[in-house]
């Protein structure tokens, strides 16, 4: 007779040939990854459209036992991946696993702030009251008086009540479960599903080889008793009951269970009846809005383009680098009718630090805001200029204010346009709008984007009063350029 062929019950989503695990003897984590399982076996997901993200520590080693999407990202950031993930991918159905440490302190802002902004995602806090990977330290969660590697006379500091935290940001959905409530998780899980928006289930789980051994419960089964003698399940309890001693029951059971819009739908709503709001599919497509716009911006002009164009501009805080972009920006789209995406970079000082803006122009729809290589690069400092000089290449064109950078070591080809935009800008009496000289240049040397258009973004980007004077400093700087340009040729 044929021997039973021997089959992990769950093994259509767990990964067998990872077994073992790495989990401790009486860990709970895999009650919950069963539960996990076994809710979305019940679901009707189309499980390739499922992605499952972690940070670092026990529990984040939950992905990899999963044939499923995962991500085991860096300590505290599973949430913060999960909201890039989810944005550019929303019909993505997003999990994540994470400790208490590496959910609530380490990455404790990133999970307010998705809760607050409702980003569609559910995660599933395992609470084992410490920082079981790194040995068993005094965490977020870590109830007063109970003892830690850290907390050898027990601790003092006040805990966390997740629940209480989830409900204060916004959560649609706030749960709590012990590993010893198997069943609960899993509903928890299926009602998650059905709620769209950020959804927090926190499941105690025994870890007894860190926090359990230090609190008289050695074992897997005396962490479980110690669960089943302390809890109570309550029927809409009030997440201030939610919080965590040595001494009183534990509450658990469905704190929170509402609705409001998730972040894209309000999004949607209330943005996109001002401009277009597209939706990244995941596979570079970008979908139309379904909301009709109110306002229908058409374009002045409509200005050709030979090309895409890659536009860096890198200098010191305060010389309004990020306004000299937003304004190539508009003068290309809003204007000009074509696309762009721009994006802003700082160092940490407002004013003297480094700031750098970079657009992307096209006829087509942009889709990746980031490049290493610009087409132009505009230079107003010399560190900048050290900086991002490695990313020239033939047939770039690089602008520098003369008097503030010193052209040196660059490849061959790469098309070099000085002028002294900040001594023209204190000429005409004031050198902050030196930015805007480099505009007017910018905008006769290379031909991105149109007069008309650049003239026009210029209006109403700068502060009221002040168009005359900018528009006088746009065509200095504009004048300059056609000069050189006409020299050259
Ligand atoms: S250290 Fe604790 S949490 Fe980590 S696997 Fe072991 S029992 Fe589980």
């Amino acid at each position: 007779m044929k021997p039973l062929e021997k089959k992990h019950p769950l093994e259509v989503l767990i990964r067998t040939e990872r077994m073992p695990h790495i989990f401790c003897s009486g860990c709970g984590i895999g009650t919950v990854l069963t539960s996990f399982v076994e809710a979305l076996l019940e679901s009707e997901l189309n499980l390739d459209k499922v992605a499952v993200c972690s940070g670092i520590g026990c529990s984040s080693r939950v992905p990899g036992y999963l044939k499923l999407d995962g991500f085991h990202t860096t300590h505290g950031r599973s949430v913060a991946f999960a909201t890039g993930l989810k944005l550019s991918n929303p019909e993505l159905t997003v999990f994540i696993f994470a400790g208490d440490g590496d959910l609530v302190a380490i990455g404790g802002n990133h999970l307010i702030h998705a809760a607050r902004r409702n980003i569609d995602m559910k995660v599933i806090c395992i609470n084992n009251f410490n920082y079981g990977m790194t040995g068993g330290q005094s965490g977020p969660t870590t109830p007063l008086t109970a003892r830690t590697t850290t907390s050898m006379y027990g601790t003092f500091e006040e805990p966390f009540n997740l629940v209480h935290l989830m409900w204060a940001c916004g959560a649609v959905y706030v749960a709590r479960w012990t590993a010893a409530h198997p069943h609960y998780i899993k509903r928890s899980i299926s009602e998650a599903l059905e709620r769209p928006g950020f959804c927090f289930i926190e499941v105690i789980t025994p870890c007894p080889t860190n926090w359990g051994r230090r609190n008289k419960m050695r074992t897997g089964i005396d962490m479980t008793k110690f669960f089943l003698e302390r809890t109570v399940v309550k029927v809409n309890p009030e997440p201030t009951e939610a919080g965590i001693d040595m001494k009183n029951p534990i509450v658990c059971g469905v704190f929170v269970d509402k609705e409001r819009p998730d972040f894209i739908e309000a999004l949607k709503e209330q943005v996109g009846k001002k401009v277009k709001v597209y939706e990244f599919r995941g596979d570079g497509k970008a979908e139309p809005p379904e909301v009709p716009l109110k306002i229908s911006p058409k374009p002045l002009f409509k200005k050709k383009l030979k090309d895409i164009y890659r536009v860096k501009i890198a200098g010191l805080g305060g010389q309004g680098m990020g306004l000299l972009g937003l304004i190539i920006g508009r003068a290309a789209t809003v204007f000009d009718g074509n696309e762009a995406l721009y994006s802003q970079e700082y160092g940490p000082e407002a004013r003297g630090g480094a700031s750098s803006a970079a657009i992307i122009i096209s006829e087509k729809k942009v889709d990746v805001p980031y490049f290493a290589k610009p087409d132009v690069l505009i230079i107003m400092a010399q560190a900048a200029f050290r900086k991002y000089k490695k990313f020239l290449h033939p047939g770039s064109i690089l602008i520098v204010d003369s008097e503030l950078v010193k052209v040196t070591d660059i490849p061959e080809g790469v098309k070099v346009y000085k002028l002294p935009a900040t001594r023209m800008a204190e000429k005409l009496g004031r050198s902050i709008v030196a930015n805007i000289v480099i505009l007017g240049f910018f905008t006769a040397i290379t031909d991105i984007i149109s007069l008309k258009a650049a003239k026009e973004a210029l209006k109403i980007s700068v502060p009221k009063g002040t168009e005359e004077f900018n528009l006088k400093a746009f065509e200095n700087g504009y004048d300059y350029g056609k000069g050189i340009k006409k020299e050259g040729e």
